[in-house]
């Protein structure tokens, strides 16, 4: 048990268990990096580590004796109370009787983390720890802290307490205000390297062997986009472009008339299910960037939609720049559609009729 668990980013866990082997660990933390590569998860092992019995030299902790187990109550009961607290209707009711933990974490309870959630972690961080030698206060998200609350968030880190160390999580530093980033020892977290990535899912084993490939393209890397890629969903999703593609680009520069009816059926396929509409045209974008790229660099060797190469290849070829202009046009067109809650089909039906027409009857010269 100890930090070995942890993914990737080796740089940011050899700080964390110097830290914990030394026992010297700041007030404030901000660990920065993209998501789903473990910042948060690294903060509370920080927390665990900090306040295991039976640490070892290289600052692990154990997982077993009594404070790890606590901590993991800890964690289990602040995760209950936010879930009850996001889904009370009546704003008051949603922060009252707040009460923090040793190891706390701190997450917005709606869009924003709220005034009284900084108040509360001011009112206790600088008195002792209940049970603790080291209170961590875990702020996820902490790009989200109300305006209103960040002035008294900056106080503490203003006079650091000795007894509490912050941990702020956050995609971006420049999110935050500088007078708060520049108080704060700061981690950076990189993506994880794909190997790793892969190795994590032949281990957990869910994702077919043939799939493994395009999930770890896909998760870019982010272990929880891999823990969470759905082979079956994702081919389910992207099924209707491949149609589409195969539509618009078969008939061009032959005597045969466009398939017209295997091109509506993939536009209706595609703009069926509004609710996913977002991560439909998630997928478009991404074999969108996948034809430029096999277009311009020539190479399929950085596209994401790796298991179909082949016929990438034959749809950039026959689409062209003019194709693959237009193809885009017809995604952000039918992204504003879908903002404006506009049947999206016609945004993919128009850019399908002009990818259709060849160019001499668009120069009006018939
Ligand atoms: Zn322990």
């Amino acid at each position: 048990m100890g930090f070995e668990s942890f993914l990737g980013n080796m740089k940011a866990v050899e700080a964390a268990r110097a830290m914990a082997a030394s026992g010297r660990v700041p007030g404030a933390l901000l660990f920065t990096g993209p998501d789903g590569v473990g910042k948060k998860t690294l903060a509370l092992m920080l927390a665990k580590a900090l306040n295991c019995e039976r640490r070892g030299a290289e600052g692990d902790f154990c997982g077993e004796c009594p404070r790890c187990r606590k901590a993991d109550e800890m964690l289990a009961a602040t995760r209950e109370d936010l879930a009850r607290r996001r889904e009370a209707k009546d704003p008051q009711r949603r922060v009252e009787g707040l009460v923090y933990f040793d190891l706390q974490l701190i997450e917005p309870l709606t869009r924003f983390i709220l005034t009284e959630q900084i108040r509360e972690l001011r009112r206790v961080a600088y008195s002792r720890a209940f049970e603790f030698p080291r209170r961590v206060f875990v702020i996820d998200d902490a790009q989200t802290i109300h305006w209103q609350a960040i002035d008294l968030l900056l106080k503490v880190l203003e006079e650091p307490p000795d007894t509490t160390t912050l941990i702020l999580v956050c995609p971006n530093a420049f999110e935050l205000r500088p007078t708060i980033r520049s108080r704060c020892r700061r981690i950076h977290f990189q993506p994880v390297q794909d190997s790793l990535i892969d190795e994590l899912l032949a281990g957990e084993g869910k994702v077919p062997k043939s799939q493994r490939a395009l999930a770890v393209r896909m998760a870019a890397g982010s272990v929880a986009k891999a823990k969470a890629f759905d082979s079956t969903e994702f081919e389910r999703r992207r099924a209707p472009w491949l149609d589409f593609l195969e539509a618009v680009s078969g008939p061009r520069g032959s005597a045969h008339a466009p398939d017209w009816k295997a091109l509506f059926d993939a536009t209706k396929a595609l703009s069926e299910d509004r609710d996913t509409f977002e991560e439909t045209l998630r997928t478009g974008y991404s074999l969108l960037r996948d034809l430029v790229e096999v277009l311009e660099a020539g190479s399929d060797a950085a596209v994401m939609n790796v298991d179909v190469r082949p016929r990438l290849k034959v749809w950039a070829g026959k689409l062209g720049l003019r194709g693959l202009e237009l193809l885009k046009d017809g995604l952000d067109q039918a992204r504003r559609l879908q903002i404006r809650n506009v049947n999206q089909q016609l945004g993919l039906d128009t850019v399908a009729i002009e990818l259709l027409t060849p160019p001499a009857a668009l120069d009006g010269s018939q």
